[in-house]
């Protein structure tokens, strides 16, 4: 049992939360945390679905024109082939490479199939990455006993519904930080537990950098303040570390002690919004293609933008334009199922609604709505060229989130010099709304 008393936080609740957390007497944990992470995930699903693929060596290539190897199986990591390499050095290291394109809606959907076994389990499931995810086993735990034995029969669940070629190891402990440093013990196809009381002996043989959370720059930052082990860590004037850090530094703090309050957050509690749109109403009617192109453009990344924020990804593209004046219903529009969660995707969508290379009448109003919400599992994996784009996307969010809308924006988007209002450019009349759970109406906000 581990005992701390002082103050509790965690990462996961809100810095106010935390703050008010910080001075409640924390007694023990008595949680019983997996960390379930597939072993060599893409390769092994490829390997699944490709018989005469398996037990050779597997590279993974971007899903488009990807040159770099973005995942490799087992048997090509023995071989010396690593996750970046360009392909032709991964080649040169392993001549009879059998390299594949990435195939992402298959991983989705055995994704997808793998959080059904496992909230069949628990309620309490929490996807961390596409091949990744915190389960919190306590009740089950408490009713059946021994958690590696739990853990042995959710791996035979998965095999029975994934295949046995898709495996995975499994972190066992009394909360998210110690199951998710000892799930890469017995890799793969392994079962690691360790109990309250193992956890100080486990303390002392990992380095800082060994705990998710802890990257090279915390590191060093650490380093500087004279913190070289997790030990020296724990024992740390509290105050110093938050000095330094904030309230992570009661965090980190509590990870030196082998503490981690954060809670197993549902992924059914994550995405509460059935779809996310955008609308507009011009103060005038926008008479051509050039115009038409931009306004859209600028909601597409709108769109994109919020989807991105909640974390979430959307399946369904519906547009409708409606034409100039009182009494006209009539416009364009369509439907369209996908998984845009990038605006570039989405505008390649919606601009195939549009009727022709010249609108057929001006245009007074625009609505967007992307629907079919799920959460964006893929979001933390690493896909060569969505990467970049990624972060270019992420980039462009925290500076307009910051200082305003279009504060920067595609260069194309500043093609356009439709006004939409005497005012700086995207400052149109611009509504968000989400329709509630029931799908009962829509909620301005
Ligand atoms: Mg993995």
């Amino acid at each position: 049992m581990i005992m701390v008393t002082g103050f509790r936080t965690g990462i996961g609740m809100s810095i106010a939360a935390q703050a008010k957390a910080a001075f409640a007497p924390v007694e023990a944990e008595t949680r019983v945390i997996f960390l379930l992470d597939y072993d060599s995930f893409f390769a092994r699903c490829m390997q699944q679905a490709y018989p005469p693929l398996r037990g050779k060596p597997v590279g993974i290539r971007g899903p488009a024109k990807g040159t770099a190897i973005i995942a490799a199986s087992t048997e090509a990591k023995a071989r010396g082939v690593k996750v970046g390499m360009h392909i032709n050095e991964a080649l040169r290291c392993c001549p009879d490479l059998e390299a594949v394109r990435a195939d992402m809606d298959m991983y989705g959907e055995i994704c997808t199939k793998s959080l059904r076994v496992l909230t069949g389990h628990t309620d309490k499931v929490e996807p961390f990455s596409i091949d990744e995810a915190y389960l919190d086993m306590t009740e089950l735990a408490a009713r059946f006993g021994d958690p590696a034995m739990l853990a042995q029969q959710l791996k035979r669940d998965l095999r029975a519904v994934l295949g046995r070629n898709i495996t995975c190891s499994i972190g066992i402990g009394p909360n998210k930080m110690i199951a998710k440093l000892v799930s890469s013990f017995n890799k793969p196809d392994g079962i690691t537990h360790i109990s309250p009381d193992e956890v100080p002996g486990l303390l002392t043989s990992i380095r800082l950098s060994d705990i998710c959370g802890i990257g090279s720059r915390v590191e060093r930052r650490l380093n500087r303040l004279g913190i070289y082990t997790v030990e020296r860590l724990g024992q740390f004037p509290r105050e110093t570390l938050v000095r330094e850090f904030g309230v992570l530094g009661n965090v980190y703090w509590l990870w030196g002690q082998g503490v981690d309050l954060a809670p197993v957050t549902p992924y059914h509690r994550q995405a509460q919004e059935k779809s996310v749109g955008h609308g507009l109403t011009l103060p005038e009617a926008v008479p051509d293609r050039r115009g038409f192109d931009g306004i859209l453009q600028r909601l597409c990344e709108r769109c994109g933008r919020r989807l991105r924020r909640l974390g979430l990804l959307g399946r369904t593209v519906h547009l409708w334009a409606r034409y100039d004046g009182y009494e006209t219903h009539d416009g364009f529009g369509g439907r369209r199922t996908l998984g845009p969660d990038i605006s570039r995707e989405l505008w390649q969508a919606v601009a195939s609604f549009i009727p022709g290379p010249q609108l057929p009448q001006p245009v007074r109003q625009v609505q967007l709505t992307v629907s079919d919400l799920k959460r964006n599992v893929l979001q933390l994996s690493l896909v060569e060229d969505r990467v970049q784009q990624r972060a270019v996307q992420q980039a462009m969010d925290k500076v307009n989130d910051r200082f305003g809308d279009f504060t920067v924006m595609p260069a194309t988007v500043l093609l356009d010099t439709f006004p939409l209002r005497n005012g700086p450019p995207g400052h149109g009349l611009c509504k968000r709304y989400v329709v509630d759970e029931e799908g009962s109406g829509l909620r301005g906000y």
